[in-house]
């Protein structure tokens, strides 16, 4: 049986990063998960749904993932929080100067999350699973009852994270993916930072990034 979760993709921002609302049905809890941008229109959607933001969290601190957690934060008064060692890139905007690129500075975060620890929302609660290489304090979002995982630019349909900016390593990347990602069952929803949909098991299978 799944526990109902409400999941909402909405591409946002100058290279349409996946900012995810997910929320608690019964209780109308929700969490903002990596708002790169359009803040009014993640606030409108929130508000529409009458759903209560009990904290904005990042995968990692690149630009395109937090251009709007300064103003949703503002607005919501959520907590937001992110891993320690991403706070260094959060202070320099994601490094959004290395695209020519600028974006509104992000407040210092209200909480550290640490690895293996739940993550307590409202009533929403997620495992926070530590999957370094593309940054170096990447981390996703794990709701094992309701089997979806939000994987930021670690794992993509077809795909992997970049390794060439600075933080990222090929090694440290393919060892998350391995044995944290590929460790979840086959039919854990896969919710990316960048394009569609996927599950655990069809990128087992056809990811060409992770043939032997
Ligand atoms: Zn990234
Ligand atoms: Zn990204």
């Amino acid at each position: 049986m799944r526990t109902p979760l409400e999941v909402l993709q909405l591409p946002v921002g100058p290279i349409q990063t996946n900012c995810y609302l997910v929320a608690d049905p019964a209780t109308r809890d929700a969490v903002v998960i990596d708002p790169g941008g359009e803040a009014p229109r993640l606030l409108a959607a929130l508000a529409e749904r009458q759903w209560t933001t009990r904290a904005v969290l990042l995968t990692h601190a690149h630009f395109d993932h937090l251009g709007a957690v300064a103003e949703v934060v503002a607005a919501t008064h959520a907590p937001f929080g992110l891993h320690p060692l991403e706070v260094p890139l959060l202070r320099q905007k994601g490094g959004a100067a290395l695209f020519g690129l600028n974006v509104p500075a992000c407040p210092e975060p209200d909480w550290l999350l640490t690895p293996g620890t739940p993550l307590a929302a409202g009533s929403l609660s997620f495992e926070v699973l530590f999957v370094p290489g593309h940054t170096v304090g990447h981390v996703a979002f794990y709701h094992a009852a309701a089997a979806v995982v939000f994987s930021g630019d670690v794992l993509f349909e077809q795909g992997i994270g970049r390794t060439d900016l600075p933080g990222g390593n090929y090694a440290t990347l393919m060892t998350s993916i391995r044995e944290v990602l590929l460790a979840l069952p086959d039919d854990v929803t896969v919710c990316s930072g960048h394009g569609g949909l996927t599950t655990i098991g069809a990128e087992r299978r056809d990811n060409p990034f992770l043939a032997e």
